[in-house]
C-alpha cells in the first residue's frame, strides 16, 4: 500500500527521535498518557453539554499492556478518538503547542536536553519503538482507522474494525542494543515507576494488569501468583497535594511540563482558601519573559479547573494585567462545569479569587525583594517594564500596589535601589526625588544636567527605559516626596544666596540672552544663565509637563502627531565660552548668531536628539574652526 510522506519539519523531528541518544527515553510514556488524558478531557467535556452521550465515570481510563513475547507495549484510552483526517493531520505533522513552541525557540533541534524539558508529544514514541500503530475511532463515527509508521519514509492509514470509541497505540519496541535495553519498558515494575514519576496526577485511572502473589488456599506456607488489575496513579493532581508532600523538583517539573518552559520558575505560590470562595491556586513566576511577552500576541491567563476538570486554558479574568507574566492554575469547587466565557467575565467568585491572587503575587514579590535581592533583580530584569506599564495603565489604578516593587539605578549606590531606600537616604532639606533620563547608565553619567544635583550631594535615579518617566508622572510622589528631573526648568535646589546670585547674572546679561533667543527663533522658549551647569558649557532643559525624553518616546511612536517639549537653552556663564559670546555681542552680532546655532545643536546632540540641519551645523563648525 502506498505510503504518505511526512511533512518536512515532522520528518526532521522524527529523525531526531529515531536516532535520539537522549537518556530519559522513558518520557515517551508521559507524553502518550498525557495525550490520552487530553482526549478523555475532550470527551468528558462533550458529555457535559450533550445529553445524548451517556458515559459513566468508569468509562474513562487508560490501560497499559506489555506483551513480552511480541515486544509490544499498548496504550489504550477511552477518549474522544480521531477521525481519518485527524489522524493524518495530527500525526503526520508536528502539532501545535508543545512541539511547535519547542521548534520556535530552539532552532538547533540537536539540543537533546530540550526533549525532556519540553516534551515533544506523540513523536517521542519513536525514541523507543521502531513501529508505531495507532488505531482510533472518533466519537460520532462508525468506522475506525489505523495509522501506522515504521521509520521516516511515510505512514499508511487503513480502515479497520474497532468496537469502542477511543485510541489504541501499539509500540513495537526497538531491539536491545549494548547500551539500551528497550525491553525495560515491558517490565511491570519499571512501568509502574515511570507512571508514578511522571503521570501520578493524571485524573483518570491508568490501569495495568500486574502479577501478584498470595498464600495458597490449601497450603498457607506456599505462595501462588495471580493477576490483578491495578490503578498505577494516585489521580491526585499536584495542586491538591499538601506542600509537605511535594518537593521543589515536583513543583518545577510540573511547571516545565505544563507551561512549556525550559527553565525552572523563580518562585512558586501554592495557596488555598476556604470560606466565601474555596479554591486552590498554583502560581509560578517565570525566570524569563517569553519571546512574545511584550507583543500583542501574548495572551495572559491562568488555567481554570472546576474540581479537577480543566474548563479554560487561559482565563484572563483571573490575572491582573500588571502581573500578566504569572503562569499557573486555579481549581475551584464552586464553579459550574459548563460555565460559558461570557458568564465567567462577570462571575463574582472569579473576581474575588483574582483579588486574592493579586495580593498573593504582590506579597511573593515583596518577599523576594526583601529576602533574595539577587533573585528579585533577575525577575526585574525581565519584567520591570511590565510593572512600570502597570503603574501607568488605567490612569494609575494599580500604582499603590506596584510602587514598592520598582527599582532604579542609583548614582550614589551604583546599583539598583528601591524608592523607599532612596527616600531613607535623602538629605534633611532635600525636597525632591531626583532622576535623570537617558539611553544607558553610561550616557546618563556624562549628562551635564546632573552636575548641580550631584554637587549638592543628592542621589540621582537613572531612568533608562522609555516607560520610566511616564510611570513616574502618574506616580507623582513617593512617601510625600515629589519626583523631579535634573533637566527640569526649575530645579529648586539652590540656596537663597545662589538664587540671588543667579538672578543677578540673569539681569546683567539680559540683552545678550534676548539676542540669542531671537537668533534661535522658536527653536527655544528661552535662553538663560544656567544654575545647574558647573563645568560644561551648555545644556537643554525643559519647561512644563512634557520633558525632552518624553518627546523622544512619543515622537518615535507610529503616528503623525508630533509633540515638542518647551526647550530652554542654558549657558554656563562661568565657562570661557560665555566671555566669547559677550565679546561677540559687542563686536560681531552676525557671528554670534552662528555661535548660538552651534551651541543649540550641540545641546541637542548631548540630549541624543537629532540636529535639524546637520549640514549647516558642520559648515558652521568648520567656519569657526578656520
Ligand atoms: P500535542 O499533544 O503537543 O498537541 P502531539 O504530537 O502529542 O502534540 O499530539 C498531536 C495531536 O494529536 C494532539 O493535539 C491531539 O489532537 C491528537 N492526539 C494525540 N494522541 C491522541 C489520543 N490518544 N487521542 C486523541 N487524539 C490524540
Amino acid at each position: 500500500m502506498a505510503k504518505k510522506a511526512f511533512k518536512s519539519e515532522s520528518k526532521r523531528l522524527l529523525e531526531l527521535m529515531i536516532h535520539s541518544i537522549y537518556t530519559h527515553k522513558e518520557i515517551f510514556l508521559r507524553e502518550l498518557i498525557s495525550n490520552a488524558s487530553d482526549a478523555m478531557d475532550k470527551l468528558y467535556y462533550r458529555t457535559l453539554s450533550d445529553e445524548n452521550l451517556a458515559f459513566n465515570k468508569e468509562d474513562f481510563y487508560i490501560r497499559l499492556e506489555a506483551d513480552k513475547e511480541n515486544r509490544t507495549l499498548t496504550i489504550t484510552d477511552t477518549g474522544i478518538g480521531m477521525t481519518k483526517e485527524e489522524l493524518e493531520a495530527n500525526l503526520g505533522t508536528i502539532a501545535k503547542s508543545g512541539s511547535l513552541q519547542f521548534k520556535k525557540e530552539n532552532e538547533k533541534l540537536e539540543d537533546i536536553d530540550i526533549i525532556g524539558q519540553f516534551g515533544v508529544g506523540f513523536y517521542s514514541a519513536f525514541m523507543v519503538a521502531d513501529k508505531v500503530t495507532v488505531t482510533s475511532r472518533a466519537l460520532d463515527s462508525d468506522t475506525a482507522y489505523c495509522w501506522e509508521a515504521e521509520g521516516t519514509d511515510g505512514y499508511t492509514v487503513t480502515e479497520v474494525e474497532k468496537e469502542a470509541v477511543g485510541t489504541q497505540i501499539v509500540l513495537t519496541l526497538k531491539p536491545n542494543t549494548e547500551d539500551e535495553k528497550y525491553d525495560e519498558f515491558l517490565d511491570e515494575y519499571r512501568l509502574r515507576a515511570i507512571v508514578k514519576k511522571y503521570s501520578d496526577y493524571i485524573r483518570y485511572p491508568i490501569l495495568m494488569e500486574v502479577t501478584k502473589s498470595r498464600p495458597k488456599e490449601d497450603n498457607k506456607e506456599e505462595f501462588e501468583e495471580y493477576k490483578e488489575t491495578e490503578t498505577l496513579n494516585s489521580m491526585i493532581p499536584i495542586w491538591k497535594k499538601t506542600k509537605a508532600e511535594l518537593s521543589e523538583e515536583d513543583y518545577n517539573s510540573f511547571y516545565k511540563d505544563k507551561f512549556y518552559d525550559f527553565e525552572n520558575p523563580l518562585s512558586v505560590i501554592h495557596t488555598s482558601a476556604d470560606g466565601m470562595t474555596s479554591y486552590t491556586a498554583l502560581l509560578y513566576i517565570p525566570a524569563h519573559a517569553p519571546f512574545d511577552f511584550y507583543t500583542k500576541d501574548f495572551e495572559k491567563g491562568l488555567q481554570l479547573y472546576a474540581n479537577g476538570v480543566l474548563i479554560m486554558d487561559k482565563c484572563a479574568e483571573l490575572l491582573p494585567d500588571c502581573f500578566r507574566f504569572v503562569k499557573g492554575l486555579v481549581d475551584s469547587a464552586d464553579l459550574s462545569l459548563n460555565i460559558s466565557r461570557e458568564i465567567l467575565q462577570h462571575d463574582r467568585q472569579l473576581k474575588l479569587i483574582a483579588g486574592h491572587l493579586q495580593k498573593k503575587i504582590k506579597s511573593e514579590l515583596s518577599a523576594m525583594l526583601k529576602n533574595d535581592r539577587e533573585k528579585y533583580e533577575r525577575f526585574y530584569q525581565n519584567f520591570s517594564r511590565q510593572l512600570k506599564f502597570g503603574i501607568y495603565d488605567n490612569f494609575g489604578r494599580d500604582k499603590d500596589l506596584l510602587k514598592d516593587l520598582l527599582l532604579f539605578w542609583s548614582s550614589g549606590e551604583k546599583k539598583l535601589v528601591t524608592l523607599s531606600e532612596y527616600v531613607s537616604r535623602m538629605q534633611e532639606d532635600q525636597k525632591y526625588i531626583y532622576y535623570a533620563c537617558g539611553e544607558s547608565i553610561e550616557k546618563i553619567e556624562k549628562l551635564p544636567q546632573t552636575e548641580l544635583v550631584a554637587e549638592k550631594g543628592c542621589e540621582i535615579l537613572y531612568f533608562t527605559e522609555d516607560v520610566d518617566e511616564f510611570a513616574i508622572q502618574i506616580l507623582r510622589e513617593f512617601e510625600g516626596k515629589e519626583f523631579k528631573s535634573v533637566s527640569a526648568g526649575d530645579l529648586d535646589i539652590e540656596s537663597e544666596e545662589e538664587k540671588k546670585e543667579n538672578e543677578k547674572k540673569k539681569e546683567e546679561n539680559k540683552d545678550l540672552f534676548l539676542f540669542l533667543k531671537d537668533a534661535l527663533g522658536d527653536k527655544v522658549k528661552e535662553v538663560r544663565a544656567s544654575a545647574r551647569l558647573k563645568s560644561h558649557p551648555v545644556c537643554l532643559s525643559s519647561d512644563g509637563a512634557l520633558s525632552l525624553e518624553m518627546e523622544k518616546v512619543l515622537n518615535a511612536m507610529p503616528n503623525d502627531q508630533k509633540v515638542k517639549a518647551e526647550r530652554i537653552l542654558e549657558i554656563n556663564v562661568s565657562h570661557p565660552i560665555f566671555q566669547k559670546l559677550a565679546a561677540l555681542f559687542a563686536e560681531d552680532k552676525e557671528k554670534l548668531k552662528k555661535y548660538a546655532s552651534v551651541l543649540y545643536d550641540s545641546a541637542l546632540l548631548i540630549e541624543g536628539l537629532p540636529v535639524e540641519d546637520p549640514v549647516a551645523y558642520t559648515n558652521h563648525i568648520c567656519e569657526l574652526m578656520q
